[in-house]
């Protein structure tokens, strides 16, 4: 048995890691990955979260029964008010489905095989994917037999959004089709659409009858504002378009490895929104039973104690304004400093963890093995591996990049 088995390659992100940590050289520097380093390059334990882990632990009702299959009522009712706002039209009138998954990953594979089980798609099951996306987002649809297409959506020439094609194909498309957006902090790019952009985005949605799939990784992470990050999917609700969203308190709580994440469907009756949550309870029953109780009962700590709450959002502030720093910083001193050639505008007008510096991928190429700098050969950076201490090495390894 087995023998037909072929040997996978390894995750691109995770060799990209392996590969630093070998490296001895003293100044080496790693952008790869998508997790926030403090300015010492350690991993940040949220203040706000050690508190509710102390709440956890000192709580004498807590024991570790499984959770309902569709998660702890009382983060998922609050995850969903986090995400469409207090105020939604859609809550007040009873329309959300809210689902705990494993994580963002998890509440992308939840939506993806519900999309797959019960939309009705015009002809062939695809999805369409902007081009570049999160390369998880190909193996999730194609794991639940919707075949990943792409639309346009990054343009090289400006480093950013490519908006007319990205319409255009939005116009194109068959009625009814699926499109995935990054609600906010698009992964890999850091190019996300105007509010103005939005707008029509939505209208053409719309009026071709497509289905918005969101995903919301990073949540207050982009702008340090958890608002200001929720206002596309809150635009689009308002509006009336058919969505659903992916939620992850991966990032923007530090619970990487809790896998707290939640998905919501905004279904246009009450009644439909009960048939949704029915099946979505048989699909996460035979996936998963139920999901883990630790992670999610530290958010639902967080976001229902209004002390609590306050103080996640000066953490959420402290992450997101250091981003916003080292942006600066770069730009500066690429600009200003060493006046490296071309424009370096992107860097400060990108958002979120990623930049997508415009750099070739034999430029990338040669970061890692010239520098000991790691990145993806797409030129993406990770923001959070800079700080105060390696950002003048990083600037100046890529100057000498660019100027070849
Ligand atoms: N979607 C996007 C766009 C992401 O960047 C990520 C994290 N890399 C995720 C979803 C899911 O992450 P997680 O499963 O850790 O919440």
């Amino acid at each position: 048995t087995w023998n037909a088995v072929p040997l996978a390659p390894p995750d691109s992100i995770f060799k990209l890691t392996a590969s630093y940590k070998e490296d001895t050289f003293p100044q080496k520097i790693n952008l790869g990955v998508g997790a926030y380093r403090d300015n010492d390059n350690k991993p940040w334990v949220l203040p706000v979260v050690k508190k509710a882990t102390e709440i956890l632990l000192n709580d004498p009702t807590i024991d570790h029964e499984y959770l309902p299959i569709t998660g702890l009522p009382e983060y998922t009712g609050a995850a969903a008010k986090l995400i469409l706002g207090e105020d939604s039209p859609a809550l007040a009138e009873g329309r959300v489905t809210s689902v705990q998954t494993i994580s963002g990953t998890g509440a992308n594979h939840l939506g993806a095989l519900f999309l797959s089980r019960f939309y009705e798609f015009n002809g062939e099951k695809k999805a369409y994917l902007s081009d570049p996306t999160w390369v998880n987002h190909f193996a999730i649809f194609k794991n639940v037999q919707v075949e990943p297409v792409t639309y346009p959506y990054y343009d090289p020439k400006t480093i950013g959004l490519a908006y007319q094609p990205f319409i255009d194909t939005l116009k194109s498309a068959p009625e009814r089709s699926v499109f995935l957006l990054h609600a906010c902090a698009h992964n890999p790019t850091g190019v996300d659409p105007t509010r103005e952009q939005w707008g029509q985005i939505a209208d053409v949605i719309l009026a071709k009858g497509h289905y918005a799939f969101f995903d919301c990784a990073y949540q207050g992470f982009a702008s340090g504002d958890l608002d200001r990050d929720a206002w596309a999917v809150r635009e689009f609700v308002k509006r009336g378009v058919p969505l659903l969203v992916c939620q992850s308190f991966a990032k923007n709580a530090g619970l990487y490895g809790e896998r707290v994440g939640a998905l919501h469907i905004v279904a246009p009756t009450q009644e439909t929104a009960q048939r949704v949550k029915s099946q979505l309870s048989v699909l996460q029953r035979s996936e998963i039973s139920n999901p883990p109780a630790h992670g999610a009962r530290l958010v639902s700590l967080i976001l229902n104690d209004k002390k609590l709450f306050e103080e996640w959002k000066r953490d959420i502030e402290t992450m997101a304004g250091r981003i916003i720093e080292m942006r600066k910083e770069l730009h500066k001193l690429l600009t200003e400093e060493l006046k490296t050639p071309g424009n370096w505008d992107h860097i400060v007008n990108q958002i979120g963890m990623f930049s997508f510096t415009g750099i070739s991928s034999e430029a990338s190429q040669a970061l890692t093995e010239k520098a000991h700098v790691y990145l993806t050969t797409n030129g993406r950076i990770s923001m959070a591996g800079l700080n105060t201490h390696n950002i003048r090495y990083f600037a100046e390894s890529l100057d000498k990049v660019v100027r070849g």
